[in-house]
């Protein structure tokens, strides 16, 4: 089988069928190829690199009810929260000091006019703030054309927003069948996102009860299809408060979804060597090296999270959330530390953007 999986490794894009075949690697040796793969893909494209983008969660109040998410409208147990002007200056101004170059922006997702101004406030006054030194990220959620036009100009210049799986049915499985959950709206919302000029990422979750391998290689394709510039995808992880709970029995062991995960992770980056790739914070979660080794399957980017520890805990979407009482500083500490001891290095001052963003405009000019 091993020379089977190098003959296919050797390729730079794959059919369905190779996907799914390299995502049935066994654990151990044959995984161990893989992650070696996507590796050697990163540092021969991107390069051993890693950025940092500052993580605030600015508000747990949500208008969804997405069933997997712990704060979910629905889940009354949550105590809400937004974050003061102050705060996120205070988290923006300390990522702009320690170096971090960028910001994510995450909240629950609300539409009303307030929200967008809101949203748009903070934009203008982070970058006042910071000498116009970061760029942003925005992870808020389907919004309009022009609200989405007009946080552009406030200075949003990445948007996230997860796909969450491409399997239509399994969509409607794990989310309400409702207006404001509907797939067309959200894959619409990812070519809107592009139009207004964004890098664009999306991404899924790994490892959803019903998930097939199959359903992997076709979210692996569908990055390709929408010549995405950025994924942050992880394992999906059980939220005691969630209407999926119950189905946790039926899921793929923790140490599966997390070995999965990092598959993915490194078959994206052979797919598409140039675009950004976040070891996500799920991954951290299933597994306390999780970070470093999305960063060695091939990722490019992490987000130390910037939110004020009170808060933290109010905005789990799933349990166990890690660095729940360690402040930044410290966090990032241990991360030059960690980040420095596999090899990678941190890229400081630097805006990290999506490589293939840049490659993409330049070829559609
Ligand atoms: N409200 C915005 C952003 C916040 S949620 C949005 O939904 O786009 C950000 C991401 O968290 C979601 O896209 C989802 O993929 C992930 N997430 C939510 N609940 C999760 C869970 N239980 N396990 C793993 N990831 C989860
Ligand atoms: Fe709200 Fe996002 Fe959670 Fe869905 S995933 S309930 S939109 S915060």
């Amino acid at each position: 089988m091993n020379d089977a999986l190098t003959q296919i490794l050797s390729k730079t894009a794959h059919s369905r069928e190779e996907l799914i075949q390299l995502l049935s690697a066994e654990p151990g040796n044959e995984t161990d190829i893989i992650l070696q793969k996507g590796l050697e893909v990163k540092a021969a494209y991107p390069g051993r690199k890693v950025y940092l983008r500052g993580l605030i969660e600015l508000s747990n109040r949500c208008a969804k009810n997405c069933f997997y998410c712990g704060i979910r409208g629905g889940n009354r147990k949550v105590e809400r929260y937004t974050l003061s002007d102050r705060e996120v200056l205070n988290a923006a101004e300390f990522a702009w000091r320690e170096g971090f170059g960028s910001l994510v922006i995450q909240t629950g997702e609300r539409k009303s006019k307030a929200f967008g101004l809101h949203i748009e406030r903070l934009l203008k006054a982070i970058h006042q703030a910071t000498n116009h030194e970061l760029t942003i990220t925005l992870s808020c959620g389907e919004q309009s054309a022009e609200t989405y036009r007009r946080w552009r100009q406030a200075g949003a210049h990445r948007y996230l927003l997860r796909i969450e799986t491409t399997n239509r049915e399994l969509f409607y499985q794990i989310h309400p069948r409702d207006r404001k959950h509907d797939f067309d709206t959200r894959l619409q919302a990812l070519d809107l996102l592009r139009q207004e000029g964004y890098q664009v990422g999306t991404g899924v979750m790994i490892g959803l009860p019903g998930q097939t391998l199959a359903d992997l290689a076709d979210d692996l394709l569908f990055f390709k299809s929408q010549d995405i510039d950025m994924v942050g995808m992880g394992p999906y992880i059980e939220h005691a408060d969630t209407p999926m709970y119950p189905l946790r029995l039926q899921l793929w062991p923790a140490a599966e979804r997390f070995r999965v995960g990092l598959l993915m992770i490194a078959l994206l980056r052979i797919q598409m060597p140039w675009i950004n790739i976040a070891a996500s914070t799920a991954l951290e979660t299933l597994d306390p090296l999780g970070r470093q080794k999305g960063i060695l399957a091939g990722a490019n980017v992490v987000m130390p999270n910037l939110t004020p520890v009170v808060d933290r805990k109010k905005y789990q979407l799933y349990d166990n959330k890690p660095n729940l009482d360690k402040d930044a500083s410290l966090s990032t500490v241990t991360l030059n530390k960690v980040i420095g001891e596999i090899g990678e290095t941190i890229n400081l001052h630097q805006a990290g953007d999506s490589l293939h963003f840049i490659r993409r405009n330049r070829i559609e000019k």
